[in-house]
């Protein structure tokens, strides 16, 4: 079984970040910007601004942390928005998600400079997915992708099983095994006989957020395994396949933490810095 290892991947992607960055802040005389809008108090939230505020100061990426109330009124925070839309120093705009109740997230997605996007999330960054153009790609997926590619995992011609279906994960993910020429089949909550088709799967992602949910007798001998769930529970983070379960089954699996999470991060700094690049080219 191969553990595909997020983490020391993450880490060499890192560092050779590390090193471009400081030759285009010699060049360019400013480092790329990052403003991270987080609103309310959801605590899975604060955890994952702050690592990527450390992975920022680590890159050398200057990262702003926007805290604002959860009684923050729509109209405010659109306002925050349009000031860092027009920051010349800012060159990506991340809105952590989800918003306290009451705010339209949608609405406030909408608002983010395409070119400042580095969550992929704008529809117009959606669209030029879904038509395989070049743009900004929801870090996610876009890195469960570099994972795959790491290790030599081609999805072209493999039957690729997605559990879970929300934008910022199972769809954007679909898209991009399909542009890579996988046969992509995306499940759901009211999915029918759900085992039978993950059994094809010769890669199962699951990203639905329910512990262990993904147990041997749904995948099939020689599968990989690319686990997206983060759960906590009282042993700790856990993800949505059974790992220990699955381990003498599958041919490679990524393990949580230290799998999908870890590049979802990279690839935040990826973004960051090819908006920044695009930015100062122009
Ligand atoms: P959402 O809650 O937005 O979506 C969950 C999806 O799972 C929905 O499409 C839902 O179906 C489907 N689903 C729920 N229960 C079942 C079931 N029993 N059988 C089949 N499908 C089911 O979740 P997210 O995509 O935001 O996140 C999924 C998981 O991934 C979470 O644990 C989250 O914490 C984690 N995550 C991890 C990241 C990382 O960096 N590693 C980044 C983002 C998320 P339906 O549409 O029909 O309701």
């Amino acid at each position: 079984m191969l553990l595909l290892n997020g983490k020391e991947t993450a880490a060499t992607i890192r560092a050779r970040l590390k090193t471009e960055i400081a030759g285009l802040v010699e060049a360019h005389g400013r480092p790329p910007g990052l403003a991270v809008i987080l609103v309310g108090e959801d605590a899975p939230s604060q955890v994952y601004v702050r690592n990527k505020e450390r992975a920022c100061a680590d890159a050398g990426i200057a990262s702003q942390t926007f805290r604002l109330p959860a009684d923050t009124p729509q109209a405010e925070l659109e306002g925050h928005i349009q000031d860092l839309n027009a920051r010349e120093d800012i060159d990506g705009i991340l809105l952590q998600l989800p918003l306290p109740t009451g705010l339209d997230s949608q609405r406030c997605l909408d608002l983010i400079d395409p070119a400042k996007d580095v969550d992929g999330f704008h529809p117009v960054n959606m669209g030029r997915l879904l038509l395989n153009l070049p743009g900004p790609k929801p870090c996610t997926p876009a890195g469960i992708l570099t994972l795959l590619d790491h290790y030599g995992i081609d999805p072209a011609g493999k039957h690729c099983v997605i559990v879970g279906r929300s934008n910022i994960v199972g769809k954007p993910l679909a898209q991009l095994l399909l542009a890579r020429h996988g046969t992509v089949t995306v499940c759901h909550s009211r999915t029918r006989d759900l085992p039978a088709i993950t059994r094809q799967g010769d890669i199962v992602c699951v990203a639905i957020g329910r512990t262990g949910f993904l147990t041997p007798e749904m995948v099939k001998e020689g599968a990989v395994v690319v686990d997206v769930g983060i759960n906590r529970t009282d042993d700790g983070l856990k993800g949505d396949a059974d790992f220990d379960g699955l381990q003498d089954k599958v041919a490679a699996i990524t393990p949580v933490p230290g799998g999908v999470g870890p590049m979802t991060i990279a690839q935040l700094l990826l973004n960051t810095l090819e908006s920044y690049t695009a930015r100062v080219q122009r």
